[in-house]
């Protein structure tokens, strides 16, 4: 048997035949068509499928299922996604149902948040352990919980949303949820420079990166590249995020006591040296019980997190 996967975005959908091992047997990209409030796109998906059945010489017959991860909120249990500004999905639509019509497989949706963490925990940093948690430092900053083998998806499906809880209790900068305050104002790629700008207001440090900062063009990038450096402005920014997100995993951590916290993302390219600081601090300010044999690693999978997860969803519930 086999399983298809489509880790769907706003530029492309990713996708991917596994095995039941969840082994990548061919992966692709197709580009994501959202004219027409993007309705052609479950059907594009399905006709690249039946394509490279064709080519790869395999029947659809031996699909066991097709696993989704779609940008936005979910309701799991149903396969209902409830807006996709990136798709240009608007509203409730039965993805789930439209694509088990479409192909006649069964099917499951999650967002790709959840997907790309159920991914880690069968493949890649999570070493298949039963209490994984990941949380995604980029653009914004996404994670997902799996807790006893389960993601958790909450009442409204906005369990494991772990960038928008309040880490910043000077509310200083606004999020795009609304609020302020939330972990994504600063520990996301513009939570790194939203610090840097704040910073250097208040405290008129002498910094190797000041030219960007003073013209407003300064990239996360930049701050981990300087603070590698040396550079004493730009490790006094990291530490702060470091201390946002170690606050940010001893809370997860009193919560479901995962066995690995897994950071990924492009904040955390940054490599070693953000999760050292991280990990330090989160020994230092952690319920200890709940830290001993806990493991904080990066993301292995890369962009291929997404699809292996969906596939997984096929693999954990599809019996
Ligand atoms: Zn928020």
């Amino acid at each position: 048997m086999i399983i298809l996967a489509a880790d769907i975005g706003g530029t492309t959908c990713k996708l991917g035949v596994m095995d039941e091992r969840l082994e990548i047997l061919h992966k692709w990209e197709i580009p994501t068509n959202k004219e027409q409030d993007g309705r052609h796109i479950l059907k594009n998906i399905h006709e690249s499928f039946q394509k490279n059945a064709q080519i790869k010489n395999y029947s659809m017959d031996e699909v066991k299922g097709i696993g989704l991860g779609v940008p936005g909120p979910i309701d799991f249990d149903n396969g209902v996604v409830n807006g996709a500004i990136n798709l240009n999905w608007a509203g409730k639509k039965n993805i789930r149902e439209e694509y088990e019509q479409l192909s006649g497989k069964p099917v499951y949706v999650d967002n790709d948040a959840n997907v790309a963490s159920l991914g880690e925990k069968f493949k890649g940093a999570g070493q298949n352990a039963k209490d994984v948690v990941c949380i995604t430092l980029g653009t914004g900053v996404g994670g997902g919980i799996i807790s006893n083998n389960e993601l958790v998806h909450g009442y409204n499906g906005s369990g494991g949303e772990l960038g928008h809880f309040k880490v910043d209790f000077k509310e200083r900068f606004l999020c795009n949820c609304g609020h302020r305050g939330c972990l994504e104002t600063v520990a996301s790629a513009t939570g790194v420079v939203n610090l840097a700008y704040h910073y250097y207001e208040e405290l008129r440090f002498s910094t190797i990166i000041e030219d960007d900062i003073e013209s407003r063009t300064l990239q996360a990038k930049q701050v981990f590249d300087a603070a590698k450096e040396g550079d004493e402005f730009s490790l006094y920014i990291i530490r702060k995020v470091s201390n946002y997100i170690a606050y940010a995993l001893s809370v997860i951590s009193v919560m479901s006591n995962p066995e690995y916290i897994i950071i990924g993302g492009g904040v955390s390219k940054a490599g070693d040296f953000l999760i050292d600081h991280i990990e330090e601090r989160f020994q230092e300010i952690t319920f200890k019980p709940a830290v001993e044999g806990t493991k904080i690693v990066t993301a292995k999978l890369g962009n291929d997190a997404g699809i292996i997860g969906a596939a997984g969803l096929i693999k954990q519930y599809v019996k």
